[in-house]
């Protein structure tokens, strides 16, 4: 980011979103205007389509996420749909040293462990305007059976009505709009002066 000064530490920006609230194109939009790094997870589901090892994810087998997990290589880690995921701590720790700001697509279990683990980090949860646009969102995709749909709507519920922890909250019921929320906020991030712990010394010495 590169608002007046560059800040010495950089900004772990972590989103959080129920499936079909647009989370995707909110990041994909983000990483394409400004050099955030995506942190790159392990997890233990099958590559899809084109997903490539070491780029999408690192893909590992149950037995070495575990080990991982045990000896504390994870910063936060989540079991999802019968999965494992989890973000490795020390190339995100370093990456922040340098300065790189970094996005972070994880679930909001992972979120509340990551909120442990980096508390320097923000949060932003996008929501869908409301649950009939939602299912409405997930039916359009033609994805998933009913039961599978029921399954997301009654999560997605539960993890809105818990939300209120986060630094932001993005209602996506139009995409342009969402994304000037999420690039405010991303801004702001930046803006605080933990991001910037040598800036007032650097003014002051000049
Ligand atoms: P998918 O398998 O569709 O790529 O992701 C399924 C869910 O896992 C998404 O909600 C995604 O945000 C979440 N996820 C991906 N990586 C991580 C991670 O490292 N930790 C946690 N807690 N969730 C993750």
């Amino acid at each position: 980011m590169n608002i007046d000064m560059a800040p010495a530490k950089g900004i772990a920006l972590v989103l959080c979103a129920p499936s079909g609230a647009g989370k995707t194109t909110l990041v994909n939009r983000l990483m394409a205007e400004f050099p955030l790094e995506f942190s790159i997870s392990c997890t233990t589901r099958a590559p899809r389509g084109e997903e490539k090892d070491g780029v999408d994810y690192v893909f590992l087998d149950r037995e070495t996420f575990l080990q991982r997990r045990e000896r504390g290589y994870f910063a936060e880690w989540a079991e999802v749909h019968g999965n494992f995921y989890g973000t490795p701590l020390e190339p995100v720790r370093e990456r922040l040293k340098q300065g790189k700001d970094m996005l972070f697509d994880i679930d909001v279990q992972g979120a509340a462990q990551l909120s442990l683990t980096l508390p320097e980090a923000r949060f932003a949860f996008i929501l869908p305007p409301s649950m009939a646009e939602l299912e409405r969102r997930l039916r359009g995709r033609g994805t998933d059976s009913d039961e599978a749909i029921a399954v997301r709507l009654s999560n997605a519920r539960a993890e809105i009505m818990n939300s209120h922890w986060f630094d932001a909250m993005i209602v996506n019921d139009n995409i342009d709009k969402a994304y000037d929320q999420l690039r405010a906020f991303y801004i702001a991030s930046a803006l605080q002066p933990s991001a910037r712990p040598f800036l007032a010394r650097t003014i002051c010495m000049a």
